[in-house]
């Protein structure tokens, strides 16, 4: 049986779920969480400082996409921002056309507004990716019709770490609409997963819409962004006081765009040095995984330009992976299975079922996600245990469960 550790250690790596706040980024937001607290429409001192930090903030996060600060949408979530961009863009331009393509690997922030969509008596078109979750800009710009008006397509998958061409379906995307002289389709991309890790320059990528959050980037949860290009048309989602441009009404979360603008700037500084930092450690816990457990299987693309830096999704073979989960608290290690929004159901994940993967495979995987706390280390201790928990695992469930786990769904 397995033994408890003497002392247990507390690994996180579940970045990808979110993230703790840097301690610059909290102190950057304390004063306005506290002595400058003003509404930012206020007129009188503190208002005007809540206005002007704002205004610092916008220009701060557009500089570094490459945007102009009017092109920023300050709201109050990654999945709130996917929702404006699939219902504010659907909402304007319906009788352009009421067709939509996606992928069948997005975030449920935007599967679930397109299936809304759906059942509205829209047409939704989602290109499948290959078995390394990628899809090809060839499949997605083959499936635009006259009736087109979004397209829809995460930079960077949360479960996998795959990392979709952005770039390359926008450059083919702007010649189509050159040829066709329409501005249609629109072109948003979800970079929740991405911010931390790639560049988000949109002029680069030839995006016209842009999802981020700062949760996931060491900044506070609840504050997002939509980045706008100018010649969108675009409706809000949120009516009332007339805030963001009347794009997103609602007192500003003055202390949270503080804090997404900080988080981003930070993490944009270092992201090359620390991609490679932590791809480093996620190869160096695959090359121990494979050495010492049998039958393991990396998930999504291989380890390199082709994946998020910080992603590691494996299966391993004949065990579930919510079990797994629990083991892995007992001994502090924090990680996940499927998704953070998934695991709570038994469900496997539709990600890896989307890639091609057999029921049995999508239901033993763990995502392990590195962020700026984990060394070395924390792989060396991860390893003390996760061995053991899997051999345990295999041994009390001796019937083949993948034929278990296969009935179940047949
Ligand atoms: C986390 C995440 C979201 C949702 O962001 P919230 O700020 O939690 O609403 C959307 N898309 C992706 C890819 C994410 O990883």
């Amino acid at each position: 049986m397995l033994k408890k550790p003497k002392k247990i250690r507390e690994v996180y790596a579940d970045h990808a779920a979110t993230t703790y706040i840097d301690s610059r980024v909290f102190l950057a937001m304390k004063p306005y969480l506290t002595e400058h607290f003003g509404n930012p429409s206020s007129l009188y001192g503190i208002g005007r400082i809540a206005n002007g930090v704002l205004n610092d903030s916008r220009r701060k996060i557009a500089g570094l996409i490459h945007a102009l600060p009017e092109n920023i949408i300050f709201t109050g979530s990654g999945t709130e921002s996917d929702n404006m961009a699939v219902f504010g863009i659907a909402r304007v331009n319906e009788k352009h056309g009421k067709h939509i393509i996606s992928t069948s690997i997005e975030h449920h922030a935007v599967l679930h507004p397109l299936e809304e969509l759906r059942k509205q008596g829209w047409e939704i078109t989602y290109i499948s990716t290959n078995k390394q979750g990628v899809v090809k800009a060839e499949d997605v710009i083959r499936a635009v019709r006259p009736d087109t008006v979004l397209i829809t397509i995460m930079y960077a998958n949360n479960e996998v770490g795959s990392i979709q061409p952005v770039a390359e379906i926008g450059r083919k995307l702007l010649q189509l609409r050159k040829e066709t002289s329409k501005p249609y389709p629109f072109f948003h991309t979800d970079a929740c997963q991405a911010a931390g890790y790639l560049d988000l320059d949109v002029e680069k990528l030839h995006v016209d819409l842009m999802t981020i959050n700062a949760g996931k980037i060491y900044g506070p949860k609840g504050i997002g962004m939509l980045y706008v290009r100018r010649a969108v048309a675009l409706k809000p989602i949120i009516f009332g006081g007339g805030q963001e441009r009347k794009m997103r009404s609602g007192t500003e979360n003055v202390a949270g765009i503080v804090g997404l603008a900080k988080a981003f700037e930070l993490v944009q500084q270092n992201r090359q040095k620390e991609s490679e930092r932590i791809r480093g450690l996620a190869k160096y816990f695959w090359e121990l995984i494979q050495k010492e457990i049998p039958k393991v299987k990396l998930n999504g693309p291989e380890i390199g330009d082709g994946r998020l830096a910080n992603n590691l999704n494996i299966t391993i073979m004949d065990i579930e992976g919510e079990a797994m989960l629990l083991y892995l608290d007992e001994y502090g290690i924090m990680c996940s299975t499927g998704s953070a929004c998934t695991s709570e159901s038994l469900e496997p994940s539709y990600v890896l079922r989307a890639m091609g993967l057999p029921y049995e495979y999508a239901h033993g995987s763990l995502r392990f996600s590195f962020g700026r706390c984990n060394s070395k280390n924390d792989v060396d201790y991860i390893m003390e245990y996760l061995p053991g928990i899997i051999k345990t695992l295999r041994e009390i469930s001796p019937v083949n469960l993948s034929a278990r786990i296969h009935a179940r769904y047949k």
